[in-house]
C-alpha cells in the first residue's frame, strides 16, 4: 500500500527495490547543507534517515518537513565520530529498512586556527569527525551495500581541500583526506556496484558560515566570481543528481560548487 501510494505520488517507480523503498541515510542532517539533502532526497522517493548527534528539534522538524511532504524517514542520534555508535545506527537502521542505498558523509566541523595556535584538540576532533567518521559510517553502510550489489555514497568535502585559506590548515587537510578517501573508495567498491563521488561546496549560507564575523563575510563575497554564497539547496541539487542513474558511469570525482571561488 504504502509502495503504491508513494510512486503515485512522485512517479517514482525507481525508487522502489523488490516491495521495499530505497532509502538514504544522510549524517548530520538536523541542520544547514545535510537538512537540505535529506528533504530533497525525500522528495525524490527516497525513505531518509535524518541523522544527528545533539539537536534533538531541529532533527525532528528535519524529519516533519519531510512528512509534510508525503515522504517517508526516521531520525537517529548517533556520534558519527563513534565507531560503536555508527555500528549500532547502521544495524538499527538495517532492521527497520532491510536497506541502505545511499550514504551522504555530510557531519562535519570546521575550527579557524593559524598554524601557531592550532590546539591538538581542535585537530583530533576535526580528524575524528571529518575523516574517521566518514570511514566509519561508509565501512559499515558498504557491509550491507556489498550484499545488495548497489550503492552510491557521497562525501561532503570542501573547497578549502583544493583552495587555500589562510587559517584553515586543519580543516582543509580533512577534507583533502576526504577527496582521497573518494577516489580509493570508489576504486575499491566499483566492482560492488557502489559508487563513491564527493561534492566540495564553496561558501555555502548555513550555521557555520554565520560564525564567521561579518567583515570577513563580506571579504569572502567579494572572491567569489557569483558574487554570494551558495544555499544549501544547491548543494542539494548536486547531490541529488549524484546518486540518481543520470551519473551511473561516474566514480571517485570531486565535483566543486562554488560560484566560482577556486578559479
Ligand atoms: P552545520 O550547519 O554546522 O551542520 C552540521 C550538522 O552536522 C548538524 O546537523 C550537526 O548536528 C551534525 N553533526 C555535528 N557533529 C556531529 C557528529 N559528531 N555526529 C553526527 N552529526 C553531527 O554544517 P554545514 O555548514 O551544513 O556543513 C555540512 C558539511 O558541509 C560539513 O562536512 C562541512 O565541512 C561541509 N561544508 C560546508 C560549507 C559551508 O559553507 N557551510 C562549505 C564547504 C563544506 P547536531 O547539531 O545535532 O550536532
Amino acid at each position: 500500500m504504502l509502495r503504491e501510494v508513494l510512486t503515485a505520488q512522485w512517479c517514482l517507480e525507481s525508487k522502489v527495490e523488490g516491495d521495499r523503498m530505497k532509502v538514504a541515510l544522510v549524517t548530520g542532517a538536523s541542520k544547514g547543507i545535510g537538512k537540505a539533502c535529506a528533504l530533497r532526497l525525500a522528495k525524490d522517493g527516497y525513505t531518509v534517515v535524518v541523522n544527528y548527534s545533539n539537536s534533538d528539534a531541529a532533527a525532528q522538524e528535519t524529519l516533519s518537513q519531510i512528512q509534510a511532504a508525503g515522504g517517508e524517514g526516521m531520525v537517529y542520534k548517533a556520534d558519527v565520530s563513534k565507531l560503536d555508535q555508527v555500528k549500532l545506527m547502521i544495524r538499527e537502521v538495517f532492521k527497520a529498512y532491510g536497506r541502505i542505498d545511499v550514504l551522504v558523509n555530510n557531519a562535519g566541523i570546521v575550527r579557524d586556527e593559524y598554524l601557531l595556535m592550532i590546539n591538538p584538540d581542535t585537530l583530533d576532533k576535526c580528524f575524528e569527525l571529518n575523516v574517521k567518521g566518514y570511514i566509519y559510517c561508509a565501512q559499515q553502510v558498504a557491509l550491507k551495500m556489498f550484499k545488495q550489489k548497489s550503492g552510491v555514497i557521497i562525501n561532503m568535502s570542501s573547497v578549502s581541500s583544493k583552495f587555500a585559506l589562510a587559517g584553515q590548515s586543519v580543516y582543509s587537510a580533512t577534507k583533502g583526506a576526504v577527496n582521497s578517501l573518494t577516489q580509493t573508495l570508489a576504486k575499491e567498491l566499483g566492482g560492488y556496484g557502489i559508487r563513491v563521488n564527493a561534492v566540495a561546496p564553496g561558501f555555502i549560507a548555513t550555521e557555520m558560515i554565520d560564525a564567521i564575523p561579518e567583515e570577513k563575510r563580506k571579504a569572502y563575497v567579494e572572491q567569489i566570481p557569483l558574487k554570494r554564497f551558495g544555499t544549501a539547496d544547491e548543494v542539494a541539487n548536486m547531490v541529488s543528481a549524484l546518486v540518481s542513474d543520470q551519473f551511473a558511469y561516474v566514480t571517485g570525482q570531486v565535483f566543486v560548487l562554488d560560484g566560482g571561488l577556486s578559479l
